[in-house]
């Protein structure tokens, strides 16, 4: 269940938990033509930061443009509306929620003339997925990028997710890992994935993922501060049973090491050497204690 808070932000304003509601014939509720985003604030020793919240409504935005739906605030009205609902709610640390979808008002799949509600939830979230992931290869394959816009983070894209979860779930496994069309590994349902061979990173090139913010915050670090180098590729299904290491990477699941690919153990069944090393710095930085990455924090006061 998801953890109480005591408002929700709703078309500019403060509504009750409880009172936070929509109408049955919600457009985005039966076509999936809404977009969201997934955000963490964390808490640091000034109090509770967002992490990288200009990059999250960036691509909320961007996410809506793609469906033509014109969102009713600016990007900086958003932002204070999620840095006001944190104070209001008072929370040390949570994930927060915006979602824009079609309205109530019209039926059909030209929702030119719906009304856009934008709608913004938080709630404390500590884990997502545990440590040490089992992963199965998805019998469904990642949205085609010529379907739709895989950069967009559209609702109705989650339910290849959701199949792709259940399917994993069904057999026991922690979490599914979905190929692209040309048979190149993908992602996860809500995550990147990252691999580790000869102490160099790779991770799926863009055309058929969601370009993560933490994919981003994972290259970003891995050089800048690990002396690591980076490389956005193709990876084959061969290449990610082979790796050193493997991990997750995503605002959720933040920095979570898989160990086992179908049958096939990784890095002997413990979390690898870079990964720790990935997942603890990622720890410092969203904790505010890294100086050079405090300008992707924004403090709430
Ligand atoms: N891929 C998918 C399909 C996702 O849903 C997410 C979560 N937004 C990610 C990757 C990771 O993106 P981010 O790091 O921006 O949370």
């Amino acid at each position: 269940m998801i953890p109480k808070t005591k408002k929700i932000w709703v078309d500019g304003r403060f509504v009750d938990w409880e009172k936070a509601k929509v109408h049955i014939l919600t457009h985005s509720l039966h076509y999936g033509g809404g977009v969201f985003e997934g955000i963490r604030a964390y808490e640091t020793e000034r109090g509770p930061a967002v992490f990288r919240l200009k990059e999250h409504l960036k691509r909320l935005f961007f996410s809506s443009s793609v469906l033509g739906m014109k969102i009713p605030f600016s990007q900086k009205e958003i932002e204070k509306a999620i840095i006001d609902l944190i104070k209001i709610n008072k929370v040390k640390q949570c994930y927060i929620r915006p979602l824009v979808i079609f309205g109530y008002g019209v039926m059909g799949l030209y929702p030119k003339k719906a009304p856009i509600n934008v709608i913004i939830s938080l709630w404390p979230w500590k884990k997502y997925l545990g440590k040490n992931l089992k992963v199965k290869i998805s019998k469904f394959i990642r949205i085609h990028p010529r379907s739709t816009v895989v950069e967009a983070k559209i609702c109705g894209h989650y339910v290849n997710s959701i199949l792709a979860s259940i399917e994993a779930k069904k057999e026991g496994f922690d979490e599914a890992l979905l190929l692209d069309y040309k048979g190149f590994i993908a992602e996860g349902p809500g995550e990147n994935i990252f691999l580790v061979k000869n102490k160099k990173i790779f991770t799926p090139k863009k055309g058929s993922i969601l370009p993560g913010i933490t994919r981003d915050t994972v290259i970003t670090i891995a050089k800048q501060k690990l002396n690591l180098k980076v490389e956005e590729k193709e990876i084959t299904l061969r290449e990610l049973k082979n790796a050193d290491e493997l991990f997750f990477a995503g605002t959720a699941v933040e920095i979570s090491p898989i160990v086992q690919v179908e049958r096939t153990i990784i890095s002997n069944g413990k979390e690898g050497e870079v990964t720790k090393k990935i997942r603890e710095l990622y720890q410092r930085i969203v904790s505010g204690k890294e100086p050079r990455y405090l300008k992707w924090l924004k403090f709430i006061q």
